[in-house]
């Protein structure tokens, strides 16, 4: 019958609801406007069928001209013209609901149009998204049926020709397919949020490092691979006394320090989502394919690199300790393997910071 409309277009805030100055132009009744005219023109072909067929009076012909041709561009006038377009597109949906029921009456209930007109109509307040809209509709459809009624004495004629079900066809294929087709935009609209969403839960905003459940999923599969061969470490790294750090230069230089350590964290990554943050001033490193004497030279160098960069800095200088573990066919999950990096971590801490422990293991 009418316009279908995508959720997307119309569930945005209401204009009346957003803080002054930050109005949007809707584009609400732009959207609609095509489908509008499309929908009741088409509606108009059956309805024309069935007054054709009962040799109907002008003013039932008028009155349906009114409904299918000059309603559409009087809508979108009356959008235009709206200080609110938003909310006088939704007093358009009404009176279409309500022209919907004018139009059962007018086709003295003709059993196809009438009950296509009257369905489409509601699928298309659905279609919009906006909550309980079809269900507001309903008294509107109703006072349309009812007014219209009371002015053809409640005529009814519902048997429907062969002429008319073929009328109705292209009502009924193009509205079908068009609110498949808002369906499928949809669809791909909430895809791309959904890859946004979970691209941004896996990196870390501040660090650029991938964020800690992301980081244990690529650290389990490296386990897994190089349990058996021995050949991948995982380095544990912690910022040496960052608190007072933060307290000697502010949080906001303490966080310098933390994006600078991603940084070279993501340079030393074999690939993506090795280098993750564990979680404060913890960072974790796994490197796939490495022996021992290669894994204690990277770490080295790591440890080093930040002591440089730092110290070369504008900021505070700052040190960092890491504790070293090689993969062991001894452990048993990724957990024993975490548990090796930290005990050494902590030994790392213990005899001084600023230095690399590795496990024994
Ligand atoms: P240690 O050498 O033993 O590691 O001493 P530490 O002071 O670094 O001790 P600890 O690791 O427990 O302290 C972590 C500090 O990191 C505490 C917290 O205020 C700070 N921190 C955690 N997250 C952030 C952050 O996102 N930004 C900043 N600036 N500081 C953070
Ligand atoms: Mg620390």
């Amino acid at each position: 019958m009418d316009q279908h409309i995508d959720a997307a277009t119309v569930t945005h805030t209401p204009v009346a609801a957003r803080p002054r100055g930050q109005r949007r132009i809707s584009r609400l009744p732009q959207r609609i406007y095509p489908f509008r005219v499309l929908g009741m023109g088409l509606a108009g072909v059956a309805a024309a069928v069935v007054l054709y067929e009962r040799q109907a009076a002008w003013p039932a012909w008028t009155w349906m001209l009114v409904i299918a041709l000059a309603w559409p561009q009087l809508a979108w006038l009356r959008s235009r013209r709206s200080s609110d377009p938003h909310r006088t597109e939704v007093g358009n949906l009404l009176v279409d609901s309500a022209l919907a029921g004018s139009l059962a009456a007018l086709l003295h209930f003709n059993l196809l149009p009438s009950v296509l007109v009257l369905t489409l109509a509601t699928i298309d307040k659905i279609s919009t998204g906006l909550p309980r809209l079809w269900l507001r509709s309903l008294p509107w459809m109703l006072g349309g049926l009812l007014a219209t009624g009371l002015a053809t004495g409640f005529a009814a004629a519902p048997e429907t020709s062969m002429a008319v079900i073929v009328a109705c066809l292209p009502m009924m294929i193009l509205h079908t397919i068009g609110v498949a087709l808002a369906s499928q935009d949809l669809v791909q609209q909430i895809r791309g949020k959904n890859r946004q969403l979970d691209q941004l839960s896996r990196i870390d905003g501040l660090t650029g490092v991938t964020s800690r459940r992301h980081w244990q999923q690529q650290a389990a599969t490296v386990f897994a691979e190089a349990r058996g061969n021995g050949r991948a470490a995982l380095l544990m790294i912690d910022i040496d006394r960052f608190k007072d750090i933060n307290d000697h230069v502010g949080h906001a230089a303490g966080d310098e320090i933390l994006r600078a350590l991603g940084e070279i964290l993501l340079q030393l990554q074999d690939r993506p989502g090795l280098a993750g943050r564990y979680g404060g001033d913890e960072f974790a490193l796994v490197v796939p394919g490495v022996d021992r004497a290669a894994a204690t030279a990277l770490a080295e160098r790591l440890r080093a690199t930040v002591v440089v960069r730092t110290a070369g800095g504008p900021g505070p200088e700052a040190t960092i300790s890491i504790g070293l573990a090689m993969v062991d066919p001894a452990h048993a999950s990724l957990r024993d393997w975490l548990e090796a990096a930290d005990a050494a971590l902590y030994r790392a801490k213990g005899a001084g910071r600023n230095r690399v422990e590795a496990s024994a293991g």
